[in-house]
């Protein structure tokens, strides 16, 4: 198991590289994302050597507001294009994984909608992302895309996308957790995980690790159970790395715990 943090997007990549390394951790989730680590700024070699340089692994994130399910053609095209380029800049700098965030944002239309864009989008970018040796993973998000049924609306029609699973959100507008559901259904197609705490309802706090209702010795032990032994990225968002530190330094202890 390897952990690592995200770089903040209004920072220089190349910086926030140098903190990740620092707090020994073992991997950028680098999104791209603008201002300042957009997919069309970042300079990829120099994002490569950092990361050998410092020994890091690497895996790909995108904007969580990207329309690939928009109504209109043209501006999901232009979701599609922006996607492209992300996955010739993980291809060049390293990165075997890229997540994609569903989108629901077609308003009055009805789910089924959606959905049939958001698998349109997919099927385009898959094989487009196989040819430059990157694979795709979705996301699970609170509200339409949280539930194994919900997610499996993408995962079931397109065998080669993986499964991201962020554990902060299975705790959101949900009655308990999602974990269990997600991996006892998708868990063999588990690529990456993404952990932060909240305070359940709605409210998607990031907050550091042991801080809110998000039972994260539960989700270790599932994650076990899976064979899971991959990247989880800290998604704690917060000016105070000690935060991220503490966050760290308690998921290896419970990690080690739950091993024995
Ligand atoms: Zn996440």
């Amino acid at each position: 198991m390897l952990i690592g943090a995200m770089n903040h997007p209004a920072r220089e990549v190349l910086q926030e590289i140098e903190w990740i390394a620092a707090m020994g951790l073992g991997f950028l989730d680098l999104t791209l994302e603008p201002p300042k680590a957009a997919s069309w700024k970042v300079d990829r070699r120099a994002v490569r050597n950092a990361l050998e340089q410092h020994q890091l692994g690497v895996v790909g994130h995108t904007a969580f507001y990207l329309p690939i399910a928009s109504g209109i053609e043209e501006i999901r095209q232009a979701a599609v294009t922006e996607l492209r380029r992300c996955i010739e800049a993980f291809a060049e700098i390293g990165a075997r994984w890229m997540n994609i965030h569903p989108d629901r944002h077609a308003p009055m239309h009805d789910r089924g909608f959606f959905i049939q864009r958001n698998l349109e989008t997919l099927g385009e970018l898959l094989p487009y992302a196989a040819e430059h040796g990157v694979g795709l993973m979705i996301e699970n998000l609170p509200g339409d895309f949280n539930t194994a049924g919900e997610v499996g609306e993408l995962l079931d029609p397109l065998p080669a996308l993986g499964l991201h699973l962020d554990i902060g959100h299975a705790n959101l507008l949900v009655t308990h957790s999602t974990v269990d559901e997600l991996l006892g259904a998708y868990g063999p197609r588990l690529r990456h995980v993404h952990l932060h705490d909240n305070k359940g309802g709605a409210a998607d706090l990031h907050l550091p690790l042991g801080s809110g209702s998000v039972d994260l010795r539960s989700a270790i032990r599932q994650l076990q159970r899976t064979g899971y032994d991959g990247t989880i990225t800290l998604e704690v968002f917060t000016p105070d790395q000690h935060y991220v530190r503490y966050s760290k330094e308690l998921l290896q202890r419970v990690w080690e715990e739950e091993r024995r």
